[in-house]
């Protein structure tokens, strides 16, 4: 019998890595490894507690430690970009051969590099891990989620092209930034809470007191969304600006979306145009987006039903009918669930080749962590 894999992980305690340790955990994955938590702030006290862990090393290491980090057959971290830049290209020049699994964006379009999804991509991830591929990133948290709904339909080589518009939840930007909308809400509500008790009130008057509070925010109430408030407001801009009218996150939909594919130049396979418009909106953890296809045929709307439907146990299809749409196709219905629910399936007033569909994902699970401790479960697998 092979021994157990030595697995560090690094970033367990922020917001993906402790949804992570969530699943590890629900999904009995430390019973078959042998775990060494790091830290980069606190090395040398205890190491977590979590359920169903028993530690190998009792005592955090540091997470900048190469030689503690050398003695890892697989690295996780969700620790973030800079933990990224600082320690990879370092370890790896040190001799470092283990898997390293990472939730960050740095590596992601790095040529030896793949984008996990593997409901969506296992013929690639195992086609790389034949090829002695060891770099495993998690995609940007959109674009996993919109190809665990309708993946079936680029599986089967029937898309076109893709357009999308997104509704991203505040949680994408990080734990201050939840934050700060809840309090936000709270001073709006605080700010004409007399008006709402009182029912002969008017409300164009609470709308007025509501908006001029928006614009007084300080800039300290609004910092973790660069100065505008997200709370009754939406932002249509996410990630840096590119410079040419696309902002990095547009710009993720399509570069992401066809590596995960297994297409474009590092494959040698045509890339399926993909654009999309992102938008921020005050919900706290499900990205929601609604999607416009242009299919390469006309194919029977029950046929990509069956096929959305039916391509992974995830996908919950929604009927394209009001009460099921209002009672399942919600950010607040999918919040800390693995489903992944699609639905206003529809072919669109273009013509027959064109469809629209929407679809939501808890952007922590499917977008952030899920991927990475399934790759951990085929790395042991092999
Ligand atoms: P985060 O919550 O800021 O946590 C990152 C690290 O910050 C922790 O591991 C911890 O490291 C340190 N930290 C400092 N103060 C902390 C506190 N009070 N509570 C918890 N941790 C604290 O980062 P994240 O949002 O999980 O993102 C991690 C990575 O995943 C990033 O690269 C991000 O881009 C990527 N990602 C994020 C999302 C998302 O929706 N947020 C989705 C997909 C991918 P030490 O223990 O070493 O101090």
């Amino acid at each position: 019998m092979s021994l157990p894999l030595q697995v560090g992980l690094v970033g367990w305690r922020g917001m993906v890595g402790s949804v992570l340790m969530q699943r590890m955990s629900a999904e009995r994955d430390f019973d078959a490894i042998e775990t060494t938590f790091f830290s980069t702030s606190s090395a040398g006290i205890a190491a977590p507690k979590i359920d169903g862990c028993t530690v190998f090393n009792p005592i955090l290491k540091d997470g900048n430690d190469l030689t503690a980090l050398k003695a890892m057959d697989v690295i996780i971290t969700c620790q973030g970009g800079d933990y990224t830049k600082a320690v990879y290209a370092p370890l790896r020049a040190a001799g470092w051969n283990g898997h390293w699994i990472d939730a960050s964006k740095i590596l992601r379009m790095q040529d030896d590099s793949i984008i996990i999804l593997d409901p969506i991509n296992m013929p690639v991830i195992q086609t790389a891990l034949s090829k002695g591929v060891k770099d495993w990133i998690g995609g940007n948290c959109t674009v996993s989620c919109m190809l665990m709904g309708v993946g079936a339909l680029f599986k089967a080589g029937l898309v076109e092209w893709m357009q999308t518009s997104t509704y991203q939840a505040a949680s994408g930007g990080g734990a201050p930034n939840m934050r700060e909308l809840l309090t936000q809400y709270g001073s709006l509500y605080a700010e004409v809470k007399d008006l709402l008790d009182d029912p002969a009130s008017a409300i164009l008057e609470i709308d007025r007191k509501v908006t001029a509070k928006q614009r007084g925010f300080t800039p300290q109430e609004t910092q973790h969304f660069r100065g505008v408030p997200l709370g009754g407001n939406l932002i249509p801009w996410i990630d840096s600006d590119r410079g040419d009218g696309v902002s990095l996150e547009e710009w993720k939909g399509g570069a992401e979306t066809n590596k995960i594919m297994g297409w474009g130049k590092q494959f040698g396979h045509a890339e399926v145009p993909i654009d999309s418009t992102c938008v921020r909106v005050g919900s706290m953890r499900c990205h929601s987006q609604s999607l416009t296809f242009k299919l390469k045929k006309d194919v029977p709307l029950a046929d990509i039903e069956a096929m959305i439907a039916n391509d992974n146990e995830w996908v919950k299809f929604v009927p394209n009918e009001r009460e099921a749409t209002e009672k399942n196709l919600t950010a607040m219905n999918v919040a800390g669930t693995m489903d992944i629910p699609v639905g206003r399936v529809r072919k669109l007033a273009m013509g027959p080749q064109y469809l629209g569909a929407f679809t939501i994902g808890d952007q922590l699970l499917w977008g952030a962590a899920e991927p990475l401790r399934r790759m951990l479960r085929i790395i042991q697998a092999r």
